[in-house]
């Protein structure tokens, strides 16, 4: 629903004061003004701020003195009082006793009390009292209207598809800003052409970066980039199409998101950025830790502004790094930091399963245990995928990818099967390791490196598995359930082995102890 309908309806509800906390506050009061008129029957729209007061001056330096106007007023003429920055008087002890004495008295009359502020802060003792509504940056279409009118007075050069791509870099952004960029790129070129699209990208990851939540992460790895994995690959490639128009036309639902479960340097980032060039959608990494630092209650605002944020900018993939790290210990009566971990991890489940925008969320944990039980129950990812160690085919692929990176002319002269036999145990970021320790070694001798040269860099790395063999097992077993599917055709058969072997081992009867014998 759109901004106008839904404070329409708040209003035509009789909900006495209603929060719009937005930074846009010339956008929000036109809007305001806007379902003022258009109500039926219309409503007077009064603005006051402390400054000023109302509009001939009465209530000046006085936020009490504003309420007692809005109490005065006649109840049976619809009208709506807007007031300006109230967020810094809602801690006041009479301020907050007055609205709520007021909220009662407005539940029976026809007018609404709407408070703007550029952000959230509402006591406790008000939240029964106060319904908060969300001015979200404005939609495609909006913009496309506001660039229409600027181009009417400006020169242009713009085609279609220019200005397709000037709107979708400018999605997510409030109007001010769209309209700061804009002119930015007016003043610097003299006209309006494809050279604002950058301007206003920048914009939008100043924009981000600002959250401190949220970052714009370039998506230069593509599928090309990993070696192995190929169910996982095929997984994604059927689904390359599934944010278009043609496949909500078709009926498909979005796609809401994968987990990648797997040790270290599986892949698992890799794939998830790799996702996103595939699919040529932007993609955003969410900084967990830095969503459950701060001060209290900012948590919460944080991650609101985070979801409304991502889905702005849908369709696009949403990328959280180390799920487990996260919400770690959540699900089992953690109490630690008074509840915020909870709030804010209940609030991302709920909006992953309810979200029917298109934000594809690609989630990585290192283990299960971690994990609280809720992640992983159906309708929150569309499918959870194991990643295994590489498989001996898997690592030639692997040396195949980065060996074509830095020696795409002299791969030839390497023996990828070989060192696809003999790293047995090794991950891809130690693949990708033990490479780079060769071209070290030989470039500090001053000569090219070699296929020996790697092999003595592996014999000097200790792979990870080699601690973790533990880890990975429980992970296999619990692919092996069928609770998740495994990322790599290869993996799935040694699991399936690994299965029967031991399901053989406990149906078949040992023939050492016959019955017999017992
Ligand atoms: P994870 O997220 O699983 O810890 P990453 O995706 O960050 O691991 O992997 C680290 C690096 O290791 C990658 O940037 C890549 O260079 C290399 N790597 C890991 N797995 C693969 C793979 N399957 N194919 C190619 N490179 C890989």
């Amino acid at each position: 629903m759109v901004f106008e309908q839904e404070l329409d309806l708040l209003i035509r509800s009789s909900y006495p004061i209603i929060y719009i906390p937005t930074p846009e506050e010339e956008r929000v009061e036109q809007l305001i003004t806007y379902v003022g008129e258009a109500g039926s029957p219309a409503r007077e729209v009064h603005m006051w701020d402390i400054v000023n007061g109302f509009e001939g001056g009465e209530a000046r330096n006085n936020p009490i003195a504003g309420l007692n106007e809005v109490e005065k007023a006649r109840p049976e003429i619809p009208a709506l009082f807007v007031l300006r920055d109230f967020h810094r008087y809602l801690e006041d002890v009479q301020v907050s006793r007055k609205l709520r004495n007021l909220a009662r008295h407005l539940r029976d009359s026809r007018k609404t009390l709407i408070l703007t502020a550029p952000s959230m802060r509402i006591p406790d003792d008000l939240a029964e009292e106060i319904t908060v509504l969300d001015l979200l940056p404005p939609t495609y279409d909006e913009i496309a209207v506001e660039l229409d009118t600027l181009l009417q007075s400006t020169p242009v050069r713009l085609s279609e598809g220019g200005k397709d791509a000037l709107i979708k870099a400018a999605q997510g952004l409030m109007l001010s800003r769209i309209r700061l960029a804009l002119g930015r790129a007016v003043a610097s070129y003299g006209r309006m052409d494809e050279r604002a699209i950058p301007i206003m990208l920048e914009e939008k990851k100043q924009r981000i970066r600002r959250t401190e939540v949220l970052e714009f992460w370039p998506a230069t790895e593509t599928m090309e980039d990993i070696g192995g994995l190929d169910r996982l690959k095929s997984w994604l490639d059927q689904r390359s199409s599934a944010f278009t128009e043609e496949a909500r036309r078709y009926g498909l639902p979005n796609p809401k998101g994968i987990l990648l479960v797997g040790i270290q340097g599986t892949g698992k980032s890799l794939s998830a950025k790799a996702t996103a060039s595939l699919w040529q959608l932007p993609l955003l990494r969410l900084d967990v830790g830095r969503l459950m630092g701060g001060l209290v209650g900012q948590s919460e605002a944080r991650t609101r502004e985070m979801i409304r944020i991502a889905e702005a900018m849908a369709p696009c993939v949403l990328f959280i790094d180390e799920l487990d790290k996260a919400f770690a210990g959540l699900g089992s009566g953690y109490v630690g930091d008074s509840g915020t971990s909870a709030r804010v991890f209940g609030t991302i489940l709920t909006w992953m399963e309810e979200k029917t925008s298109p934000v594809f969320i690609a989630a990585t944990a290192n283990s299960i245990q971690a994990l609280p039980p809720e992640v992983l129950r159906k309708g929150r990812f569309d499918e959870i995928f194991f990643i295994d160690l590489p498989s001996e085919r898997e690592r030639r692929e692997i040396f195949q990818v980065h060996m074509s990176k830095v020696r795409p002319n002299r791969i030839r002269e390497f023996d990828l099967s070989r060192l696809a036999f003999q790293s047995e145990g090794f991950n891809g970021a130690e693949i990708q390791q033990a490479i780079y320790d060769a071209m070290h070694l030989a470039f500090h001798q001053q000569r090219e490196f070699n296929t020996q040269d790697i092999l003595y860099a592996m014999s000097e790395i200790i792979p990870l598995s080699s601690t973790a063999g533990e880890r990975i097992r429980r992970l296999q077993e619990w692919a092996a359930s069928g609770r998740c599917r495994a990322a790599s055709s290869d993996s799935a058969s040694s699991i399936e082995q690994l299965f029967n072997d031991a399901k053989r081992h406990v149906d078949e009867p040992d023939p050492e102890r016959t019955p017999e014998a017992e």
